[in-house]
């Protein structure tokens, strides 16, 4: 499956690739999109694993030459450009449109449902800690 990144997601890692201590706060007001809005989409980011680190680290095979997209010298991300996913428990391209496992404010990205099962079933202990601890830091 390809994600394919949008202006709001674009501008969000070339405004955090200037500088990775900003805000979210800031980068809302710096691209005018709601604070929520940029938390989201920063999450998704990471959660597809293309962004690495909060101090945005970027793993450029992880973009598809696409379209005549190319990155430039500048590592500018633009729009149009697609985030190749693999599968978070065979480790498989995803060709198709993944399958979603959503806990705590985590995504994981899985190829079928059966990936998707044998997931579940291998983490079950770490999902429900991690499902536990989020709860108890929302109270
Ligand atoms: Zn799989």
């Amino acid at each position: 499956m390809a994600y394919k990144l949008d202006k709001i997601d674009t501008a969000i890692i070339n405004s955090l690739m200037e500088d990775g201590r900003k805000s979210f706060r800031q980068i809302s007001r710096e691209i005018n999109v709601s604070t929520p809005t940029v938390k989201t989409r920063f999450q998704k980011l990471l959660n597809m694993g293309l962004v690495k680190s909060v101090v945005p680290i970027l793993d450029t095979s992880k973009l598809k030459r696409s379209h005549g997209i190319k990155l430039e010298s500048n590592k500018k991300i633009k729009n149009g450009m697609s985030v190749k996913i693999n599968c978070d428990y065979c480790d498989g391209p995803i060709n198709d449109k993944p399958k979603i496992l959503r806990f705590a404010n985590i995504e994981r990205f899985l190829c079928c449902n059966g990936c998707k099962t044998h997931y579940k079933e291998k983490y079950q202990g770490r999902i429900d800690s991690i499902t536990e601890q989020y709860k108890n830091s929302k109270k």
